[in-house]
């Protein structure tokens, strides 16, 4: 039995997802793996009186949807992942990983060490809490220097 078989890679449509999606999938062809991308669409948009809100206009919600389903749609092909899935959630990201983690028994978790929040501290936000908060192991992948 191989050591992993369901591997979920978190994807944040940065220019440096591609690698993150590059280390799951060479991961997935050696463990003869199924391989899930994900991304989350955060809910969270500044109202006229400058508080933050936690939901979306319907319509921004599908443009929004829409360009994360192109953008991993891109990446499927241009990795030639043609077995991968692709998931889009819409929540938090590091709430909406752990559970479709938890929810589909993956077994390891790849995700970017760093993405948009910079490189300020050792791992992103969301790398840190998506390790800190799931059962499975976690590959995080380096980004830059
Ligand atoms: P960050 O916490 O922004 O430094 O991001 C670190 C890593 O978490 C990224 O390289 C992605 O692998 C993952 N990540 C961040 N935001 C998202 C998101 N909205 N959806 C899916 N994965 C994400």
């Amino acid at each position: 039995m191989s050591t992993y078989n369901r591997i979920l890679v978190a994807i944040d449509l940065s220019p440096e997802a591609n690698l993150v999606a590059m280390r799951a999938s060479e991961l997935a062809q050696f463990y003869g793996a199924t391989l899930t991308l994900i991304h989350v669409v955060e809910p969270l948009v500044v109202m006229d009186d400058y508080e933050l809100a936690p939901t979306l206009p319907l319509e921004i919600e599908k443009t929004l949807e829409q360009r994360a389903n192109n953008f991993l749609s891109s990446l499927v092909s241009d990795i030639g992942l043609s077995r991968a899935e692709t998931i889009v959630g819409i929540g938090a990201p590091k709430r909406q990983i752990l559970n479709y983690a938890r929810d589909h028994n993956c077994d390891l978790i790849v995700i970017g060490a760093h993405g948009r929040h910079g490189i300020a501290t050792l791992l992103g936000s969301t790398a840190n809490a998506v390790l800190h908060g799931t059962h499975c192991d976690v590959m995080c992948v380096r980004i830059g220097k």
